[in-house]
């Protein structure tokens, strides 16, 4: 028996509003919503309206300049439309603007995604959200940036997709913007490179040398935690000493909770208490070498 829903927006036809998914339809649902159709389905007027536009619009073009680009970044000097020759083996959204690529419902309350989003989409999922893709503005999570977890493990995508020199050399600069913002964005004393000697020396009060033989000096009696590393750990101690910061401020500052803060505190000062003072600085130290 024929489903009596509309094929696209699911809305139910009354027997006037049907019309049969001929080859044109056809093509445009699979090219732009990844359906494949079959001859007893039907689809409504107000979906069908688009793919009759784009089959006298745009002749027989798979893969149009503008379709293929996925243009993240604000156009920076750019390159004369090449054509979009480049093929990669990247998952890759519906590029329609009427529907959303994630749900397929029609608009018209669809917006634009976010590039933050997108590139966000394609480290973390390798999935190519084209710069034309539209959705609702429900799929996204509290923070407004990125999708909710069921969202990219439904997501109907095609194969691969085709680029053109300006939208590859995009991505690339998208990605390296967010390899870049994403580094910078928190303190934090795991990776030493990122500190000049004078960075060092402001933040904690000592040289990285010296801060390397303080961790080498505690290492057996603090452990690495989920939250924080032993580098962190004291390095959010010797900040606080040298700050004076509150714990609020440093949860903030070091990306962990307060109450983490607190913990790291506690535990940089006993344990430099027994393991690094009585060795190093402590009165009976000088005393013992008499
Ligand atoms: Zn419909
Ligand atoms: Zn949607």
């Amino acid at each position: 028996m024929p489903l009596k829903t509309c094929i696209l927006c699911e809305k139910r036809l009354k027997i006037h509003q049907r019309s049969p998914v001929n080859k044109h339809v056809a093509k445009y649902l699979k090219k732009n919503f990844l359906i494949e159709t079959t001859q007893d389905q039907f689809i409504c007027g107000k979906c069908s309206r688009p793919a009759y536009y784009a089959a006298s619009h745009q002749p027989s073009c798979a893969q149009q300049p503008s379709c293929a680009s996925t243009s993240s970044l604000p156009p920076q000097n750019v390159l004369p439309n090449s054509p979009p020759s480049i093929k990669l083996n990247i998952k890759t959204t519906s590029k329609s603007h009427a529907y959303c690529f994630i749900c397929k419902k029609p608009g018209p309350k669809l917006i634009v995604v976010p590039t933050s989003t997108r590139t966000e989409t394609f480290i973390q999922h390798n999935i190519l959200i084209t710069a034309e893709s539209r959705c609702c503005p429900g799929h996204f999570k509290q923070n407004g940036t990125s999708y909710e977890e069921n969202v990219i493990s439904k997501l109907s995508t095609i194969d691969n997709v085709f680029l053109n020199r300006s939208s590859l050399l995009n991505l690339l600069t998208a990605v390296r913007e967010y390899c870049v913002c994403s580094k910078s964005k928190r303190l934090s004393f795991d990776d030493l490179t990122t500190f000049s000697e004078e960075d060092m020396l402001n933040l904690t009060g000592i040289s990285v040398s010296n801060f390397l033989a303080l961790l080498k000096a505690v290492e057996l009696s603090i452990r690495n935690t989920p939250a924080r590393t032993v580098a962190t750990t004291i390095g959010i101690f010797l900040f606080k000493l040298k700050s004076g910061l509150s714990n609020k401020v440093l949860s903030t500052l070091f990306d962990v909770s307060k109450s983490s803060v607190r913990r790291a505190i506690q535990t940089s000062r006993k344990v430099l208490m027994t393991d690094f003072v009585p060795f190093n600085l402590a009165f009976h130290t000088f005393h013992a070498k008499m």
